[in-house]
C-alpha cells in the first residue's frame, strides 16, 4: 500500500475544488477554517505497472495551504503536515510521499523532533520526499527537451533557480556529472549556501536572478515560492526553454512568445490509465496519466517493495540514487512529460 500527502495551491483553488472532493461545507470558508481542518483521505488509487503488477494506494489531503506560510500561520502549517503523516501511518500505509510543501515544511521546521503525534509515534522510514525521482525527471526534461528544441547543451548555459534546494542541488549534480552543459548559473538568496554548493560542484557561476534569466538558454525553476513570480518575455534570452518544477508554479505569468518554450517540470506520464480522481483536481492536462514525480516515487517504491525513506533529509541526493530510481521509473512505465505549455 502506498500513500500520497498533498495540498491545494491556494485558498481560491481550495474553495473551488472542495465541492468536487465531496466537502461542500468547506467551499465558503476562509483560511482560519482550513487551519483547523483535519487531514482527510479523499481518493483511493489503483495503479498498474507496465510489467502488469497492480498496487493500491490512498491520497491524503493535508488541508495545508501556501497562504499559511505567507501569513505566518506556522503552527498551523506544522500541525497540518504532522497530522497528515500520523493519519497515513494509522491507515497502515507502507510508503507515503510528502508532496509539494509538505517536505519543505518538514525540513524547514525540523519536524523530525516531533515524532509523537498524540497516540502515534511517527516511523519516518514510511515516508519519502519523492525528491530523488523529481530531480531525475527534471534532468530528463532538460536533456530531452533541449534536444527536441535543437538547443545544444554543450553550447548552453543552464540557470537553476533554487540551486541550493534539495531538488535544485541534485539537478546541478546530475547536469555537472552526466551532461556536457557549458555552464551552470546558480541562483538562490542565501550566499553562503550558494558558495558551499559551488565548492561541492567545483564549478558553476553564482548569479542574481535577473542576470541569470537574461543569459540562460535553459532555466530550471525549483524555488520554494508560495506564489509564482511575474516574468516578462523581454527579460529572457530567446530562444529559451523554461522548466517550471515548482508547486505552486514558480512562474506567475503566462509567457506568450514564440521563442520561449515552457514545460511543466517534475511531471511524469504513465503508460496506462490510473484509476483516481485527484489529478483532475490539480488541473493536469491528462489527469488519468499525468502526475507529480514525487507521487510517482512512492508508487515506484511500492512496486519494488523498497519500503524505505528513499529520499530523506536535505541535499543528500546522489547521482547514483537518481539513476536507480530512474531505471525503476522506466521499468514501471513512467516517462518525463515533454510536451510544451501552449503559448
Ligand atoms: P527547498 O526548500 O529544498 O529549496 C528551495 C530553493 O529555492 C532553495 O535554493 C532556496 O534558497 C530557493 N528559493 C526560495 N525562495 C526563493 C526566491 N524567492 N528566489 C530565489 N530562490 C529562492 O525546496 P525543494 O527543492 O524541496 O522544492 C523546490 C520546489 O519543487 C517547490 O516548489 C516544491 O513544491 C516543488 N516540488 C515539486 C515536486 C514534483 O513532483 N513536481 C516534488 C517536490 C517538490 P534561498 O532560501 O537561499 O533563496
Amino acid at each position: 500500500m502506498f500513500g500520497l500527502i498533498g495540498h491545494l495551491t491556494s485558498l481560491e483553488h481550495a474553495k473551488t475544488v472542495a465541492k468536487d472532493l465531496g466537502y461542500p461545507e468547506y467551499a465558503d470558508q476562509g483560511l482560519d477554517f482550513w487551519c483547523s481542518a483535519p487531514p482527510q483521505t479523499v481518493d483511493t488509487i489503483t495503479v498498474t505497472s507496465a510489467t502488469g503488477q497492480v498496487i493500491e494506494g490512498y491520497y491524503v489531503e493535508s488541508c495545508f495551504l501556501p497562504e499559511m506560510l505567507a501569513t505566518r500561520r506556522i503552527k498551523a502549517a506544522i500541525r497540518k503536515i504532522l497530522n497528515a503523516m500520523a493519519h497515513a501511518q494509522k491507515q497502515g500505509i507502507h510508503i507515503t510521499a510528502l508532496g509539494g510543501f509538505s517536505s519543505i515544511i518538514f525540513e524547514e521546521f525540523d519536524l523530525s523532533k516531533h515524532r509523537q503525534v498524540r497516540n502515534v509515534e511517527l516511523d519516518f522510514e514510511r515516508f519519502t520526499t519523492g525528491n530523488t525521482h523529481t530531480a531525475y525527471i527534471i534532468c530528463q526534461q532538460v536533456e530531452q527537451g533541449a534536444q527536441q528544441l535543437g538547443i545544444d547543451l554543450h553550447q548552453s548555459k543552464v540557470a537553476i533557480i533554487g540551486a541550493t534546494g534539495d531538488i535544485g542541488s541534485a539537478v546541478c549534480r546530475w547536469l555537472q556529472a552526466k551532461t556536457n552543459v557549458s555552464e551552470l548559473l546558480l541562483v538562490a538568496r542565501n550566499q553562503e549556501r550558494l558558495q558551499n554548493l559551488q565548492a561541492e560542484l567545483g564549478g558553476g557561476q553564482i548569479m542574481e536572478m535577473t542576470e541569470a534569466l537574461a543569459e540562460a538558454d535553459v532555466v530550471v525553476w525549483v524555488a520554494s515560492m508560495p506564489k509564482g513570480m511575474e516574468i516578462e518575455a523581454s527579460k529572457l534570452k530567446q530562444p529559451c526553454l523554461l522548466i517550471d518544477g515548482g508547486y505552486p508554479k514558480n512562474l506567475g505569468s503566462k509567457l506568450s512568445h514564440p521563442n520561449i518554450h515552457v514545460m511543466n517540470g517534475g511531471i511524469v506520464e504513465h503508460s496506462l490509465d490510473i484509476d483516481w480522481k485527484i489529478m483532475s483536481i490539480v488541473n493536469m492536462d491528462v489527469p488519468a496519466r499525468q502526475l507529480f514525480a514525487c507521487f510517482a516515487e512512492s508508487m515506484i517504491l511500492e512496486f519494488e517493495k523498497w519500503h524505505t525513506n528513499f529520499s530523506w533529509g536535505r541535499n543528500q541526493i546522489t547521482v547514483d540514487k537518481m539513476e536507480q530510481i530512474g531505471q525503476a521509473s522506466l521499468k514501471h512505465g513512467f516517462r518525463p512529460l515533454l510536451s510544451l505549455v501552449a503559448n
